[in-house]
This record gives C-alpha cells, sequence and structure tokens, in this order.
C-alpha cells in the first residue's frame, strides 16, 4: 500500500490510521501473543460501523490483506499480519445494558471485563470468558466457553442479533429472523464472515456466586479427576468450573513452602444459593484435602479476573486443544504425566465440561463443531521468555499428542495454534460442509481469511 493510499484511506475514516513511523506505531502493531512480531502497512482504530465499512472496501479495492483484531487474544495472532491492513475495534467498546429486557448491546471490539462489569451492576450476566481482557469479538464467534456454559450454554447460545459489515462492504443485521443463514454460520464459525460492529446479548440472573480455586496434592490427583468426571454429568447446571494442572503462584492463600509446586487445581462457580454452594463443593474435599483453597462468595466479574494477573499481556503464547467424550482411567493417568509437568506458572491444562445447557441446543443449530462433546481440553503454554520456546511448544506438543487419542478428533477453535490450520475442518466438525456454503455466499473471495479459516473454494459438497 502506497502513502497515497494511506492518505485516501485517512481521508475516508475518523479515526486514526496508524503507519510505519507514526507516533505509537510499535504498540499499536502488537498483540496479546508477544510470539507474534508483525509489522502491518496500517492500524485504522475504527471510531464506529461507518470506519468499518471503509476499511473493509478500502482492502477490497486496493487488494490489501485485512486483519481484524477484537481483544487480539488470538493465540496465533490473527488481529495482525505483516503488510496487512488492521481494522482495529478496540474503540467500539460500549456496553448498554438493558436490565428490565435482560438483554446488553455490546461494541465489536469490548472485552468481558467491560461486559462483566456493566451487567454485574445489574446482578446479570451471560456466559463469558474467565480472562477479563479477552475481546467479547473472537471469544463469541468461536463458541465462548466459560463458568456459566452449563448454566446457560455458549456465548454464542446467548446471541440474539449481529450488526455486520460483510466483504462487499454493506452493513447488515444477522439474526434468527433476519440473514438466519449468516447468523448460524457466526454462532462458532470466527471471524469468517464479516466484521461484527455490535452484539446484542440474552443477560441472565448472576450476582453473586460461590467458588474459586482449591489446590490438590498431585498424588490425589487421580481421585479428583475421576470424582469430577462423574459428578459433572449430573451436577446441577448451576455448577460451572474445570479441572486444571497449576503451579501455585505467590498468593497468600497459599502455604509459602508450597509455592511454585505443580498441583491439580479444581476451579468453581456455583451461581446458586451460597448454601447449596457450600455442600456441592464440599463433594470435592470428601475426596481429597485440598493443600490450599481460596473459595468463598464474591462477585461473579471478581472471578471472571481472578486469574488476569497469571496471564499479562506480553506472553509467549502456545496452546492445543481437543473435544473428549469422557475422561477414562487411562485418559486421566496420560493427564497425570504431562499435566504434572507444567513448566511455568502462567502455563496451564484446563478441562471445560460443555455438557448441562450447551447441550440443549441441536449439534447443527448453530455453526459450533462437537456440541456432542463432554470438555474441552485446553493445553495452554504461556511463558514470559521467548529464550525458552523450544521447551515449553514441546511440552504443549508432547502433552497433546499423548491425549489425542482419547479425543473426539478436533478441538475448539479458539485455543487452536498457527500450526492447526490443517484441522480446520475437524475443529468445525459436522458443521464444516455448510460453514463452506455460507462463507462462499458471503465472503467469495476470502476476504476474511486471518482466522481459522474456512475456504469458501474448496467446498467438500
Ligand atoms: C488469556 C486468554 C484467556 C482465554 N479464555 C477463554 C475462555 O475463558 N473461554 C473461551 O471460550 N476462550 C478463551 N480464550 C480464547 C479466546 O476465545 C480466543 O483467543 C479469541 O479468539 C479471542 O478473541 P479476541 O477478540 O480477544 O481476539 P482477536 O485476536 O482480536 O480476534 C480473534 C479472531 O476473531 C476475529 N474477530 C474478533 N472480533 C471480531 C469481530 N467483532 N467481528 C469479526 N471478527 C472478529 C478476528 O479477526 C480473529 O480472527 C482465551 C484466550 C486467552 C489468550
Amino acid at each position: 500500500m502506497t502513502a497515497q493510499t494511506i492518505d485516501t484511506l485517512r481521508a475516508r475514516v475518523s479515526g486514526p490510521v496508524i503507519a510505519p513511523g507514526d507516533p505509537g506505531y510499535d504498540e499499536a502493531r502488537q498483540v496479546y501473543n508477544f510470539m507474534i512480531d508483525a509489522r502491518p502497512v496500517a492500524v485504522v482504530r475504527c471510531a464506529d460501523t461507518a470506519d468499518v465499512a471503509a476499511v473493509v472496501r478500502h482492502a477490497a479495492e486496493t487488494g490489501a490483506e485485512l486483519a481484524v483484531r477484537g481483544g487480539a487474544h488470538s493465540v496465533p495472532g490473527f488481529g495482525t499480519a505483516d503488510g496487512a491492513l488492521v481494522a482495529d475495534l478496540s474503540g467500539l467498546s460500549s456496553v448498554a445494558v438493558d436490565p428490565s429486557a435482560r438483554i446488553a448491546r455490546v461494541g465489536g471490539g469490548a472485552t468481558w471485563g467491560g461486559f462483566d462489569g456493566a451487567a454485574g451492576e445489574h446482578g446479570l450476566a451471560t456466559t463469558g470468558g474467565i480472562i477479563s481482557t479477552t475481546g467479547v469479538g473472537g471469544l463469541t464467534l468461536g463458541g465462548g466457553i466459560g463458568y456459566l456454559t452449563r448454566g446457560y450454554g455458549l456465548s454464542c447460545d446467548n446471541l440474539l442479533t449481529a450488526q455486520v459489515v460483510t466483504a462487499d462492504g454493506q452493513t447488515l443485521t444477522a439474526s434468527e429472523t433476519e440473514h438466519p443463514d449468516l447468523f448460524w454460520a457466526l454462532r462458532g464459525g470466527g471471524g469468517n464472515f464479516g466484521v461484527v460492529t455490535e452484539f446484542t446479548f440474552r443477560l441472565h440472573p448472576v450476582g453473586e456466586i460461590y467458588g474459586g480455586p482449591m489446590f490438590f496434592e498431585l498424588s490425589d490427583g487421580p481421585d479428583v479427576l475421576g470424582y469430577f468426571n462423574e459428578f459433572i454429568r449430573t451436577a446441577p447446571r448451576e455448577y460451572g468450573g474445570f479441572p486444571a494442572f497449576q503451579i501455585a503462584p505467590p498468593l497468600p492463600f497459599v502455604p509459602e513452602n508450597r509455592v511454585g509446586e505443580p498441583f491439580v487445581a479444581v476451579v468453581s462457580c456455583w451461581s446458586g444459593a451460597t448454601q447449596d454452594g457450600e455442600k456441592v463443593l464440599q463433594g470435592f474435599r470428601d475426596v481429597a484435602s485440598p493443600v490450599a483453597e481460596m473459595v468463598g462468595p464474591m462477585p461473579y466479574p471478581a472471578l471472571n479476573s481472578a486469574f488476569d494477573a497469571l496471564v499479562p499481556r506480553g506472553l509467549q503464547h502456545y496452546w492445543k486443544a481437543a473435544f473428549v467424550g469422557d475422561l477414562t482411567a487411562e485418559a486421566i493417568q496420560t493427564h497425570m504425566e504431562h499435566g504434572s509437568r507444567v513448566p511455568v506458572v502462567n502455563s496451564t491444562m484446563h478441562i471445560y465440561p460443555v455438557n448441562g445447557a450447551c447441550h440443549d441446543v441441536a449439534a447443527d443449530a448453530t455453526a459450533f463443531g462437537h456440541r456432542d462433546a463432554m470438555y474441552a481440553v485446553n493445553i495452554a503454554g504461556m511463558w514470559p521468555d521467548p529464550a525458552d520456546n523450544e521447551a515449553n511448544m514441546a511440552w504443549v506438543r508432547d502433552y497433546y499428542a499423548a491425549i489425542e487419542p482419547y479425543s473426539q478428533g478436533g478441538g475448539y477453535v479458539n485455543f487452536a495454534s498457527p500450526d492447526d490450520q490443517p484441522k480446520v475442518a475437524a475443529n468445525y466438525g459436522a458443521n464444516y460442509a455448510r460453514l463452506q456454503q455460507v462463507k462462499a455466499a458471503y465472503d467469495p473471495g476470502n476476504l476474511f481469511h486471518l482466522n481459522q479459516n474456512i475456504d469458501p473454494r474448496t467446498q467438500t459438497q
């Protein structure tokens, strides 16, 4: 893109256009995963939907590669690329809550912290991510797994409408009744179909929750994981939470002499009455005595930001994902072997249950793949020093290779790494062929390809 075309772009938008050499370029080009070090041709801080449409048209006209950035958390760094034109949506972060209608209108670049906080003021919430800095946009479009999945479904199951700028620069509203094929695809198909400038979500009464992390000895791990696997099949839907492997951080609730050791953790969120939650969580303590715990009543947004400090912007990221039907004794043994070797306090492995309300929705009702799975497993390698890349990536790869035989052959698209693109059809599962049809209808030239990409030109049927 020449200086002249950048000037043309500047004249077309009201938000700032930050190009190489401009003040703030180095900050503007960075995404959350610092393993990505791309130099886009310009970053446009879009001020409104008209800016987004202008950037989309400009990319289409000039042939520039287009990157769309919501919360910038994508592990493959889809929110930037060398030589790309970046539509940065961080300025579209408004959250308007209508407590009587129990809906929220949320800008396409909002983060979960902003959303949870605004809805929480009214004792309302919907399913969102467990780290407050993550973008509502990318997380929702890929599905959206969090503490409330068992109670209220995936984030995308709570989507009522989406305002979308499509590849031809038009602005559409997608819902069950308007462009229903597009609305279907947006709920699990990622950023393949256009730029969502505003989401409307259904909200639920979730005020104070009862929960937090419990840390168990590794020697108790098989019993704790086995108990979780039985418990979660019939657990009340007020229970959301997940088992994990986690190195104990230096926090007041961890005995000083155990800081830095790996543990099996269970992080719980009970969204019903506290006294009922106390009984349910006691079930874990009856299996094994926690070494440390920080369980209690707290506002839902507090739990959804409790682990933010473990994963600050600027770490190196390499993740792998698998959908799983059952945690068999063999699978648990495999997790014990690899999870116990978690190399650094920022890294973790989470086993998110996706049953309950998530299973109420038919597998083909939205684009989200593998709705029949019981768990979404995430091996999340995150570490500070690029010098440690080899060793940390090897931990993730070896762990994934070991659990792959126990998985359904696909993983959650939002937990995938750059080298997972060959697995994209398996990750979208049985919905992939229909996704290709919708992609061909709305983005036949694949303008939106910096994502877990659905290629319209290789339709399987
Ligand atoms: C620390 C951390 C914690 C996480 N926790 C969770 C969790 O609890 N649950 C969960 O389900 N996932 C979680 N994730 C994964 C997360 O869902 C994905 O990384 C997701 O892609 C992040 O969305 P984003 O908008 O922040 O990222 P971005 O990098 O900005 O975008 C990701 C993709 O979505 C597209 N996109 C973003 N916004 C829009 C939009 N408005 N319109 C169109 N396309 C858009 C982008 O083009 C890109 O392809 C976590 C990730 C991290 C790094």
